[in-house]
């Protein structure tokens, strides 16, 4: 088959310690999945179901550059835990899930807040506000067969050298296995996709020059100035 014209490069996340690429089928988001950084976004924890968006897969971000995107002037970062999988599905059981996992990686879920912001209000979808270019730095996969599955751990982003978000994995209102029973539910899962798994509190505004440097416990660290 040919083409017309030249297949964009499929998006793809090194794993660390290896000559390998994960190839990344598609991103899925939760939202507000832990309680301060629900409240701190004006909502009850203890109220909802899980929910989810997605980010397109060319969205990631490998070399630690994060342009300041076009169209906003309030763009938060959002430090989170991700997961990869190697296989999926549908109606996967939440005791089941962890095998699924092939790995996990630190990542920032960069919002345009303004946008989103008047997504929620007029009750349209979020797009606009999460799944736009370079929104997702991450860093190299860690594969589960070197670390196992993080549970709890210590999750924070410093900016500019100063601790804005810190919380811990064991404070998930979902759990992992929980978020892949639920998306499996909705979703045929596959190889490839990777789960962002909610931010802890201090979300904010970032500026060009700032540098964001994340962290999670058993999974490593990334490091992302604002250009
Ligand atoms: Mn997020």
């Amino acid at each position: 088959m040919n083409y017309v014209f030249a297949p964009h490069p499929l998006p793809s996340v090194p794993v660390a310690g290896t000559g390998l690429a994960f190839p990344v089928h598609r991103i899925y988001c939760v939202g507000r999945n832990y309680a301060e950084h629900t409240r701190e976004m004006g909502f009850d924890p203890d109220k909802e179901p899980p929910f989810f968006f997605q980010k397109n897969p060319d969205n990631i971000v490998l070399d630690g550059r994060f342009p300041y995107p076009i169209a906003s002037s309030d763009v938060h970062w959002e430090i989170e835990l991700v997961v990869g999988l190697k296989s999926g599905g549908v109606g996967i059981r939440k005791e089941d899930a962890l095998s699924h996992v092939y790995g996990y990686a630190v990542a920032l879920d960069m919002t345009r807040r303004d946008l989103q912001g008047v997504a929620k209000k007029m009750g349209r979808p979020w797009e606009v506000g999460k799944a736009f270019e370079k929104s997702m730095p991450i860093s190299a996969l860690v594969p589960a067969d070197k670390i196992g599955h993080p549970q709890k751990g210590a999750i924070w982003l410093d900016v500019n050298g100063e601790r804005r978000q810190t919380g811990d994995l064991a404070q998930m209102i979902w759990s992992i296995p929980e978020q892949i029973e639920y998306l499996s539910g909705l979703f045929e899962l596959k190889a490839g996709d990777l789960i962002m798994t909610g931010t802890p509190a201090g979300v904010g505004a970032c500026k060009r020059g700032d540098r964001m440097k994340g962290h999670v416990d058993g999974v490593g660290d990334l490091d992302v100035t604002v250009v």
